[in-house]
């Protein structure tokens, strides 16, 4: 009995359909080379998921998909591919997922036939409700391809009654909770929706007489688009040929993007929110330094995550910024590996100490973030063997208590080390001389509005605070009777 529970738990793990996705999001309408500059979009989009990647087109009469493991830049990068995908309207997905299968039917956009016409759907985020919306249609005989909450959108959009597509989008949109940002491809138009509190980003770009929609603005730059403004929260943008219209079928909300754009996944030379995240990044490392209270010689990023922070905070106090740290830029981001173990390997495969930097020296090493504390702890003790005297770390954003449902990878409660351990506990862990984390206060002064402002909290905040917009409904116990259903069919794919 105990070895089956085992089996079933490792099983669980591996089928589990929450999947975690960051994810980059793509989609062009009405452009001569709609697959390439999809491409493109989504190279430039690669550090949002390096998994899988997907681009679905139309040409009028006909779908095109092509479905790959791997990096863009390796995939798309042939005229016969590309040329396969014909059409002058595309949409295209990087995926990420930390946990969960690694097939190739999980890869997006996924496609569907409904009975006002195909359909394609690329989707960042994750739903707070998949888990009961699937129990749902799998009682009323829907069946399931794939483990992801994305083929949920894709089986209430086919399933609904209404006779346009566009409404039946609407339809669907009405049933879904969580974090998401949608590119979707109908015969007739390119569509894009963003949650109600525009949690997960989408933006609007323009290439002549075509629209671009992106997760982030560096995507329209790869490809000369010009950057219109944000799809905004709750607005659903129907694109047909040179023209864009805007629905907003929910009660308005107040928008809170998610703080972790700002802090961590977009490039630094992507727009949020009228500044580059580098700006905001500088700025989070400025009120850093506003807060710091010890004294060093030199000030050393953890590339390329604190970089901005870093710069940001030995500006402000007028100190030496060093690259103390060198990145090997040939290894995938250390969260992708699946188990801690890798993962702990992973750190030390991409970063190596910059002895003549650091010896003797008096360091404080900045990060953008701390949350399992694996990264921290072997750089600490990676720069004590180069040599140095003191490394006092210092972390641009608050303590992660809390973890994420919307789509961001952060491990569950258990795992994040500031919900479970002290200042104190944290700093003899990671073995540093001192550790300090940004106030909630500093974070907001960096990024915006402070506690003053009438729209505090702008941001979706939770990992710090605990406030989560949406609640997760799919955490409930009920709903793990569905995991186990969910685990036998998909086992039995
Ligand atoms: P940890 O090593 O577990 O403390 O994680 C912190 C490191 O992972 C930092 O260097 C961050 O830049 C990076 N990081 C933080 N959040 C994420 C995320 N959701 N996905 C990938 N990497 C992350």
């Amino acid at each position: 009995m105990k070895k089956h529970i085992k089996i079933l738990k490792k099983k669980l793990r591996t089928f589990d359909p929450k999947i975690k996705e960051e994810c980059g999001i793509f989609g062009i309408s009405n452009a001569k080379d709609a697959s390439a500059l999809t491409a493109l979009g989504l190279h430039a989009l690669q550090h949002r998921g390096q998994e899988g990647c997907g681009i679905v087109t139309f040409d009028g009469k006909q779908y095109f998909s092509e479905k790959r493991f791997g990096l863009v830049g390796d995939n798309f990068n042939k005229e016969k591919v590309l040329n396969n995908l014909k059409g002058d309207y595309a949409i295209g997905h990087n995926r990420y997922s930390t946990t969960g299968e690694n097939t190739l039917r999980n890869i997006q956009p996924f496609f569907a036939d409904t009975n006002a016409g195909g359909i394609g759907v690329a989707h960042n985020g994750n739903l707070t409700n998949s888990i009961s919306l699937r129990k749902k249609l799998v009682e009323d005989g829907a069946i399931f391809y794939t483990t992801s909450d994305t083929e949920t959108i894709v089986q209430l959009i086919a399933k609904s009654k209404r006779v346009k597509t566009i409404d039946k989008v609407v339809d669907a949109i009405f049933q879904i909770q969580g974090g998401y940002a949608l590119v979707m491809l109908t015969q007739t138009s390119l569509i894009g929706v963003r949650d109600p509190f525009g949690i997960r980003p989408l933006v609007i770009g323009k290439l002549k007489n075509s629209y671009v929609l992106a997760s982030e603005t560096c995507a329209l730059d790869i490809i000369g688009a010009k950057f219109i403004r944000e799809v905004d929260n709750g607005e659903i943008v129907l694109i047909e040929n040179d023209k864009l219209q805007s629905i907003k079928p929910f009660p308005q909300k107040k928008v809170r993007p998610c703080v972790f754009e700002y802090i961590y996944f977009a490039r630094p030379d992507s727009i949020l929110d009228n500044k580059t995240a580098y700006e905001h990044r500088k700025n989070l490392g400025l009120e850093l330094a506003k807060e710091s209270d010890v004294d060093a010689d030199i000030i050393v990023p953890v590339p390329d995550s604190g970089n901005a922070a870093a710069l940001g905070f030995a500006q402000y106090l007028g100190k030496n910024f060093e690259l103390g740290l060198i990145r090997n830029h040939y290894v995938g981001r250390t969260f992708i590996e699946p188990s801690q173990k890798i993962r702990s390997l992973g750190v030390k495969l991409k970063l190596n100490a910059n002895k003549s930097t650091i010896k003797n020296k008096k360091i404080i090493l900045i990060d953008d973030s701390l949350v399992r504390g694996t990264t921290s702890h072997k750089i600490v003790k990676m720069l004590y063997d180069a040599g140095a005297k003191e490394v006092h770390v210092k972390i641009a954003c608050p303590e992660i208590k809390y973890p994420d449902f919307y789509g961001v990878d952060t491990p569950t409660k258990k795992e994040l080390l500031a919900a479970n351990k002290t200042n104190d506990e944290i700093c003899n862990y990671i073995g540093a001389k001192s550790l300090k984390f940004l106030s909630l206060n500093g974070m907001y002064r960096a990024i915006g509005f402070d506690k003053r402002n009438e729209n505090y909290p702008q941001l979706t905040d939770h990992y710090f605070t605990g406030d989560y917009p949406v609640k997760p409904i799919d955490e409930l116990g009920d709903n793990k009777v569905t995991q186990l259903s969910l685990l036998s069919s998909a086992s039995n794919n």
